[in-house]
């Protein structure tokens, strides 16, 4: 008589992951599955698969190399019938266990699946909570309740003083302020490149998954090789301790800077290990807060990063579990235009945008603001379809779920979610892209032309975004001057700046931006 079967699903690769605990190696059998519905319900980025195979091989080898004993479906196994419930199914006429037990997953579709096994497997199921967040749903949940407005800012001081991240013996946050973001928006300087990184040699494992990749989804996105991914726990740590070291102390100063052929500039790249389970969340924190206590780090950069993964992370996962399955019907702005060509192809002459989608194509990685402010912004201002483009961010990237995809997405990018994740807009013209980014310098377009061939199309769809959006926008108090802006215009520059738009929109529609 078997134990309980134990379901390891791609992003729940940790030694502490709760389907682990209390494990029987004499009785029990542990589940992993490479499975085609999974792998192919959007068309993943040949990277972002190798990677989850590679990683879940190695999680597997590990574990057995304790002892554990394993049940490995691989994705080319003559038998393997390609979907979690199928595979569930398979097992359990084999093995006849008393129980299964997994941790809930990161996606609202697959919770549904999960929810539906005991009936159709005709065993017990237990879906245990995934405790590797810093809240519970339970905790978000009371936090939300009855707040008009969710701000992430209210969200990340519970969770630093709950976590003793950052804080004083007298409970108030170190160096006095909460958060130093304004000192976090420098420009990027001439000449500025990203410091070395490091790379990992490709084990056998890895090798094999390339081929497979190669062979079974070649006509996906994306570039495989060359493939430079940590693929193990310690290989993720090695990454961390070399961001912590080389990287960490510049990271605030140009959190918001983009530079042509430089697609990591000073960012962390641990999004994926992170949400694949190969790092912690609290071990990061951690790091991070004792290079500021070493003198090793300034502040600036240590609460800006340790508030991307302690807030904003941990602010967006409770958004998700907060608000879903309605949450991913919202559409609040009414954006249906057919996602263009160029976010997968780069066939576009504006610079920023061909650029973003080159990195996204060779590493499966593109930084915050490329996703925000040339990606999103752009699908916000010409009002592209909000499914699409969701399909698109969750395809594209190695660290894509939809529990953080999704209100990264519609709530912070496309304001799809009627303004829970952002309180206005991230809708910005050619000027804030010529800012903050070199891009402008090599493109056919001129960032300071707002009509007329050369013109930026970010300019003119900037505007016309707003007054297409005007009854939603103009009585919102963080856009005070904009609308007094476009009232002083004068009614032959709005027409013709609308005319441009309309120019802008059917180009693109034709291939021709
Ligand atoms: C439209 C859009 C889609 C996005 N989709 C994803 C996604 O699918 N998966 C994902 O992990 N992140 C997503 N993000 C958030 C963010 O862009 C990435 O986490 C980040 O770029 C990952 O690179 P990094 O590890 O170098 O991050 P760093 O800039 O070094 O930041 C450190 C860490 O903070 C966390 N973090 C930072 N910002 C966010 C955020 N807004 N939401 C959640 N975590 C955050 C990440 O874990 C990240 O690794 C998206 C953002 C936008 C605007
Ligand atoms: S000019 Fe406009 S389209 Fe070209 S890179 Fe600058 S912001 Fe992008």
């Amino acid at each position: 008589m078997m134990g309980t079967l134990r379901l390891i699903l791609a992003d729940q690769l940790s030694a502490s992951i709760a389907t682990l605990q209390g494990l029987n190696k004499a009785k029990d059998t542990v589940l992993i599955c490479e499975v085609m519905e999974e792998a192919t319900y959007v068309p993943h980025h040949v990277k972002k698969i190798a990677f989850l195979f590679s990683a879940m091989r190695h999680f597997a080898a590990e574990l057995e190399s304790k002892g554990v004993r394993l049940r490995y479906v691989k994705l080319d196994d003559a038998n393997n019938t390609g979907g979690f419930t199928s595979e569930l199914k398979r097992a359990t006429k084999e093995l006849r266990p008393d129980k299964i037990v997994v941790t809930e997953p990161g996606e609202y579709r697959v919770l549904s699946m999960m929810k539906s096994w005991e009936t159709a497997l005709g065993v017990p199921v237990e879906i245990l909570p995934d405790t590797r967040f810093f809240a519970t749903h339970t905790e978000f949940d009371g936090w939300a309740k009855n707040k008009k407005q969710l701000r992430m800012e209210f969200f990340y001081r519970e969770m630093r003083k709950k976590y003793s991240l950052l804080m004083e013996p007298d409970g108030k946050p170190t160096g006095g302020e909460w958060n130093y973001d304004k000192e976090n928006r420098k420009p990027p300087k001439a000449g500025m490149k990203s410091p070395p990184r490091i790379t990992h040699k490709k084990s056998e494992i890895t090798k094999d998954v390339l081929k497979l990749v190669r062979e079974r989804f070649s006509h996906h996105f994306g570039t495989l090789e060359p493939f430079h991914y940590a693929i193990t726990r310690d290989q993720a740590i090695l990454e961390l301790d070399h961001f912590i070291t080389h990287v960490l102390p510049s990271f605030g100063d140009y959190q918001d800077a983009m530079v042509a052929g430089e697609p990591y500039l000073f960012h962390s790249l641990v999004s994926s290990y992170l949400n694949a389970g190969l790092l912690l969340p609290m071990e990061i924190c951690q790091k991070a807060e004792a290079a500021y206590r070493q003198g090793h780090a300034p502040l600036n950069a240590v609460e800006g990063f340790i508030r991307q993964i302690l807030g904003w992370r941990e602010f967006i996962r409770g958004i998700y579990w907060h608000f879903m399955p309605d949450y991913g019907e919202r559409n609040g702005l009414h954006a249906t235009r057919p996602l263009p060509d160029f976010y997968w192809t780069a066939q576009t002459h504006m610079f920023c945008v061909a650029e973003t989608v080159r990195h996204t194509r060779d590493h499966a990685y593109s930084h915050h603001i490329q996703r925000l402010m040339i990606t999103g912004n752009f699908a916000l201002l010409a009002g592209l379809d909000v499914k699409q483009v969701q399909a698109w961010y969750l395809a594209v990237y190695s660290d894509a779920y939809e529990w953080v995809e999704m209100p990264n997405t519609l709530g912070m990018a496309l304001f799809g979610d009627g303004g829970v994740v952002a309180s206005k807009p991230y809708a910005a013209s050619g000027k804030y892209i010529h800012r903050m980014s070199n891009y402008c310098e090599q493109c056919k377009y001129d960032p300071d032309e707002m009509t007329g061939e050369n013109a930026c199309p970010f300019n003119a769809l900037y505007w016309d975004f707003l007054v297409r959006h005007e009854d939603v926008f103009r009585g919102n108090q963080r856009m005070p001057y904009v609308f007094s802006t476009w009232d002083k215009f004068g009614q032959d520059k709005q027409k013709a700046i609308r005319a441009q738009a309309t120019l802008t929109l059917q180009k693109m529609t034709e291939g021709q931006l």
